[in-house]
């Protein structure tokens, strides 16, 4: 089995199928310096689009393919959806649950893409905290003459407005860090993107208790053919099957 992983999901999912005695291999892209590494095989790196990992899922005889992607990991998705059918291996997704059922996500904007909310902050008064990932910066880039703070995990790869304050923090997030991240900053509006899961919702509950305004980036479409779940209990249940 293939898990497609970067999650902490794909993790779970991975130790358990270990547990169990299942072959199983996890891919990671190889973005993060020292990923926490998941049990079982691991192979680290692109497969070279969906033909490559057509290839890889013959030659290394997959049976089932589990993409446990993150939820804007879409072009990863997207190549799965290919290489499955080319392959002929079953697919299933595994994504966590995205924040709309949170009681404070009523007061929220949502938007399709980080460019609709560049826009839309571009139109408020006050600083915007950026926690959308080092890789969409550059949609943000309508905003290179104001006072922006950007959290990422890895130093971004390209030169940021001089305007911008780039903080680094890979988490756990905690209420009381994200509070003081907030009030040190002055922030004013939150943008993020609907990633789900409680390890990067800290943000949100210090948003709440601060009246700061929240702009999310809703997640790409699912391909709708393919089995989707949103825990590790529901793939562990279509494998057996
Ligand atoms: P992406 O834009 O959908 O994928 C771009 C390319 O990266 C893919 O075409 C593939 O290269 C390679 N790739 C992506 N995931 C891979 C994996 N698990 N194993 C091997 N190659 C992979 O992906 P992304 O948004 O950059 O995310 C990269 C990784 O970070 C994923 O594993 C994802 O789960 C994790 N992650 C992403 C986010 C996020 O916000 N996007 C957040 C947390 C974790 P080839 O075409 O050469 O195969």
């Amino acid at each position: 089995m293939l898990i497609l992983g970067g999650t902490a999901e794909a993790r779970a999912l991975a130790s358990e199928l270990v547990e169990t005695g299942r072959a199983v291999v996890s891919s990671l892209a190889g973005r993060v310096a020292e990923p926490a590494l998941p049990a079982g095989q691991v192979r680290i790196g692109g497969f070279g689009g969906a033909d490559g990992l057509t290839r890889f899922l013959v030659d290394n005889r997959i049976i089932a393919l589990v993409d446990a992607t993150h939820p804007f990991a879409a072009r990863m998705s997207a190549n799965a959806v290919a290489a499955a059918a080319g392959a002929r291996v079953p697919l299933a997704r595994l994504a966590r649950p995205g924040w709309a059922a949170r009681p404070d996500a009523a007061g929220w904007t949502w938007v399709d893409s980080h460019r609709a909310a560049a826009r839309l902050v571009g139109a408020e008064p006050g600083t915007p905290l950026l926690t959308t990932g080092r890789q969409t910066l550059d949609q943000y880039l309508a905003l290179a003459d104001r006072r922006v703070i950007v959290r990422v995990v890895e130093p971004p790869a390209e030169p940021l407005p001089q305007s911008w304050i780039v903080v680094r923090n890979r988490g756990p997030y905690h209420l009381a860090a994200e509070r003081e991240l907030f009030a040190a900053h002055r922030i004013r509006i939150l943008v993020t993107k609907d990633s789900g899961g409680s390890f990067t919702a800290a943000k949100l509950d210090a948003a709440a208790d601060l009246g700061v305004r929240v702009v999310v980036v809703r997640r790409p479409p699912v391909e709708p053919t393919v089995t989707s779940f949103t825990d590790v209990a529901g793939v562990r249940a279509w494998l057996d099957a």
